[in-house]
């Protein structure tokens, strides 16, 4: 390989395949288009799993620093009923598998673990042409290019890359969210933290539900869900935040106030959310010298998992290209191979989760599959 690896996006599915290639002494480079790693707040936190986002971090060589960041008590699950009745009240006891960090530092210890300048701040990819050979030009929004000989499309639910190899497109999942913050909840907003507990607070209907986590520092972070068009959202205007938020609080009018409160009396702007997917069978043919993975290739409706497998897909693919130094096409072949049925099988997961959260069954379906009686 003559030139670095080039990936598209530095989100933690990139940035953990240039960890994993730079472990096997295999450079490559990152194109973000952000202009800084403090461009935009990474906020929320994201549970990851002992099935992929940690055996990432282990072939990142990470395991140590992720550990120093984990949030302990973060697993306990609390699901409460529309009145604020407790239906399910599970303790964190240290055996769940799936510890809690913040997604902004879990990126941290990732971009401090590439030597300097293999993340290219600022840099939009606008398209990408092949130039045959399985060589590909990236022409940035500044009107740079790149011309590689091993393309990695990390670029997210809109890749630029994507069309080179799918046509597909993500299209609106029927629900939107809406998230809000609660900042220093135990000290300002006691009742509301009191609802949320230690971990993870679900309290579901029909078509509806308000998800919150605590984060570091007492932060309570809320998914607001709503089945609805995205036309219905396009009345309510987002930049006044008040009126948005009582707008969204409606809809759950009767609820109990400490739940409803994680709506309305948010210290940030509330912001809205659509949820996009691509079709589940996502995949495509074999394209010399180019390939994608996380959401880039199998955006699903959020289910706990999409940060996590784009972490597993960077490794992976870092380690087939590591196993094949000399066959980029081997590489590209083997990583393809288990990603397609993984991917799907995980998409059709998160189609179900979201069924059991939000579905008429709501929120028994959801208690079930906690208490293991499905
Ligand atoms: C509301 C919500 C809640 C979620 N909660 C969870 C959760 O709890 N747990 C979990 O595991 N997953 C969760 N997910 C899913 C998770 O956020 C994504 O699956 C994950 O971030 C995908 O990682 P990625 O690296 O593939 O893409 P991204 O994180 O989207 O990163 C892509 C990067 O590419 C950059 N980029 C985009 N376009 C270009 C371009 N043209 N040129 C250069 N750079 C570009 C972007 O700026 C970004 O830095 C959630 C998703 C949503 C919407």
């Amino acid at each position: 390989m003559h030139t670095p690896v080039t990936i598209i996006g530095a989100g933690l599915g990139g940035l953990t395949l240039a960890r994993v290639l730079h472990v096997h002494g295999i450079p490559a480079t990152v194109y973000e288009a952000e202009p800084s790693p403090t461009a935009r707040a990474q906020g929320g936190m994201l549970d990851i799993h002992d099935n992929n986002g940690q055996p990432a971090l282990q072939a990142a060589g990470l395991i140590d620093e992720f550990h120093g960041l984990i949030l302990e008590g973060r697993e306990a699950i609390r699901v409460l009923a529309p009145d604020g009745a407790v239906l399910l009240d599970e303790a964190d006891d240290g055996t769940g598998g799936r510890p809690e960090v913040q997604r902004g530092e879990l990126r941290q210890i990732l971009l401090d673990s590439l030597p300097a300048g293999t993340v290219r701040w600022g840099h939009k990819a606008g398209s990408v042409r092949a130039l045959g050979d399985g060589r590909h030009e990236v022409t940035f929004a500044d009107g740079t290019t790149v011309v590689t000989s091993l393309l990695v499309g990390a670029d997210g639910a809109w890749s630029r890359v994507r069309p080179l190899l799918s046509d597909a497109t993500p299209e609106y999942a029927g629900i939107s969210f809406i998230e809000t913050y609660l900042l220093d909840g135990d000290t300002r907003h006691p009742a509301s933290a009191k609802a949320v507990g230690g971990g993870s607070l679900f309290a579901l209907a029909p078509g509806k539900g308000i998800q919150a986590h605590r984060e570091s520092g007492g932060t309570l972070h809320t998914y607001v869900a709503l089945r609805k068009p995205q036309d219905w959202f396009a009345g309510i205007v987002f930049p006044d935040s008040a009126t948005a938020a009582a707008r969204i609080a409606q809809e759950f009018d009767g609820w109990a106030p400490e739940l409803t409160a994680l709506i309305t009396d948010g210290e940030t702007a509330p912001v809205l959310r659509p949820i996009n997917a691509l079709p589940i069978e996502h995949q495509w043919d074999r394209v010399p010298g180019v390939t994608l993975l996380g959401d880039a290739a199998h955006l699903m409706p959020p289910s706990g998992e999409g940060a996590n497998l784009a972490m597993y897909d960077g490794a992976e693919l870092g380690k087939a290209i590591a196993a094949h130094p000399d066959d980029v096409e081997a590489a590209l072949t083997e990583y393809e191979r288990a990603l397609f049925p993984r991917s799907a099988a995980e998409a059709t997961e998160a189609v179900r989760l979201h069924e059991l959260m939000f579905g008429d069954n709501a929120p028994q379906g959801l208690i079930n599959m906690f208490t293991g009686h499905e």
